[in-house]
């Protein structure tokens, strides 16, 4: 259906040039400053209904630009009677609407409101110094002429490139449709604008070349309408991380080549150029460097958690365990280790299900952690269902008694909390200040004393005593 309508349009345009010669300039400037309004309305519309809307927002600005850069144009022709000026007002709005353009291509994904803010800056004071260059070139008589259309087909080609750039390397969805979208128009636009700018630059408005100029328009808003979210999106990670990393330095470096370019003739202008790009990109690598130091940290916290629990996981447990037992062996102080183990829990799996097992596992690690991490200790999910927890400094008697209270804290989670009662058998291990043994013996041991446990017909707790060599014979085990 939009396609349709965009043909229409382009035969409304021709009808209307060829059936009212003496009106077609006027006639034309109306679809002209029509067809980017449709466009623009498009993206909104496109913006406000999916995702990557700031890329759709942006564009629908970047169309509401042109086409008040065409209206002036109109103006200025219309109270002229001239038909290929370009007044100085109109020219402003054509290079502007390169603005939210560059700045959408040149942004990464997910920016925070300060970095987007000094992108938006840079983009605008990079318009501004292009005016000012573009005005410069213009002012030169015929030799002008060509400098202004090499500045259009420069900020033309960037803006294509950019796209398709933008295009290849990135991989979510919806930003992956918006930019294959803004390749697409972008290319069209170029070569519309090439042929426009190169080959009919002096034919007046009302011909019927006006016709090629609706056309990227048209591709955008019917592209807009129409655009879906790839399923897949063929990945070049190498491609993507090189264009995210790089993606910051364009705006500074279009800043500072524009401004190397006015600094003949707006010598302020190009200092703030200057200043602005320097600036800009330091801060703006600050405030990355910044957010990526609270990205890393928060990775790290994620990292050393168990994702179902919220207890600490098995690579925190063992680095910590590995740690205090080291610490004990240097400074000759007690450990002590407990490995838990909830009591039938395939059977209560099998009658609750697995997302009540799930619940389950998490209450224990609750009552687990409230009643045993108060200081150094380290309650963390050993396994499926067990549970580790070491008390650096714990003597035999204290860490049996911790195992006692968490045994009868576990026995006694609220009936209203699971639906029905459970237990844990406990095996404890201790490493006297006398007697330092191998990290593998405390765990061998504390595995053992949780076997014996459970051997013992469960809810209970055995501990397994660190012995002279010559007293492991029996495997050390002792009940308390
Ligand atoms: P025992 O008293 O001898 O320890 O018997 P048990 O049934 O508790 O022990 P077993 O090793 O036979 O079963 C452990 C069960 O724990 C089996 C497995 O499905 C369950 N399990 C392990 N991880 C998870 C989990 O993340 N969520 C849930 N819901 N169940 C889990
Ligand atoms: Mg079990
Ligand atoms: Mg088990």
């Amino acid at each position: 259906m939009p396609l349709v309508l965009a043909v229409l349009f382009v035969l409304c345009h021709g009808l209307a040039l060829a059936l009212s010669p003496a009106r077609a300039p006027l006639l034309s400037f109306g679809f002209l400053i029509a067809a980017p309004l449709l466009a623009a309305a498009a993206c909104l519309w496109r913006g406000w209904r999916h995702h990557a809307a700031l890329g759709w927002h942006a564009t629908a600005l970047a169309m509401l630009l042109w086409a008040t850069g065409m209206a002036l144009n109109m103006a200025d022709v219309l109270n002229a009677g001239e038909a290929n000026d370009t007044p100085q007002a109109s020219l402003l709005f054509y290079v502007m609407y390169g603005v939210p353009l560059v700045f959408v291509l040149a942004r990464a994904r997910r920016e925070r409101w300060p970095i987007s803010l000094i992108d938006a800056l840079m983009a605008a004071l990079l318009g501004v110094l292009f005016f000012l260059h573009t005005r410069h070139r213009a002012s030169a008589g015929d030799a002008g002429l060509d400098g202004l259309r090499m500045m259009f087909d420069i900020q033309n080609v960037c803006i294509a490139a950019f796209a398709l750039l933008r295009w290849a390397s990135t991989d979510l969805p919806d930003r992956h449709a918006f930019f294959r979208v803004m390749a697409m128009y972008a290319l069209a636009y170029l070569l519309v604008a090439g042929f426009t700018n190169h080959c009919a630059a002096d034919e007046p408005f009302g011909l019927h070349a006006d016709l090629l100029i609706d056309l990227p328009f048209l591709l955008l808003a019917v592209l807009a309408l129409n655009a879906r979210e790839p399923a897949h999106v063929v990945e070049y990670p190498r491609l993507r991380y090189v264009v995210q990393a790089g993606g910051p330095m364009i705006l500074p470096l279009l800043l500072l080549v524009v401004a190397m370019q006015v600094v003949d003739h707006s010598r302020h202008w190009a200092l703030a150029g200057f200043v602005v790009a320097t600036l800009g990109f330091g801060l703006r690598s600050v405030l990355l460097q910044i957010e990526l130091l609270e990205q890393h940290t928060a990775l790290d916290a994620l990292s050393r958690l168990d994702g179902l629990t919220g207890v600490a996981n098995r690579r925190q447990f063992d680095a910590v365990l590995h740690a205090e037992w080291s610490r004990a062996c240097r400074q000759g102080s007690a450990l002590s280790l407990l490995l838990i183990d909830i009591d039938h829990f395939k059977r209560f799996n099998d009658t609750h299900g697995h997302p009540m097992g799930d619940r389950c596992l998490r209450k224990v690690a609750e009552v687990l952690h409230a009643t045993a991490a108060r200081g150094t200790e380290l309650v963390a999910r050993y396994g499926g269902e067990e549970f580790g927890i070491v008390l650096p400094g714990a003597s035999p008697e204290s860490a049996c008694g911790m195992g006692e209270r968490l045994r009868a804290a576990v026995a006694g989670i609220p009936e209203g909390d699971l639906p029905q009662a459970v237990t844990i058998s406990v095996g404890v291990a201790c490493m006297r200040p006398a007697w330092p043994c191998p990290l593998e013996a405390l765990l061998a041991g504390a595995d053992r004393a949780l076997y014996a446990a459970k051997h013992a017909g469960r809810d209970r707790v055995e501990m397994w005593l660190e012995q002279a060599p010559d007293a492991l014979a029996d495997g050390g085990l002792r009940v308390p």
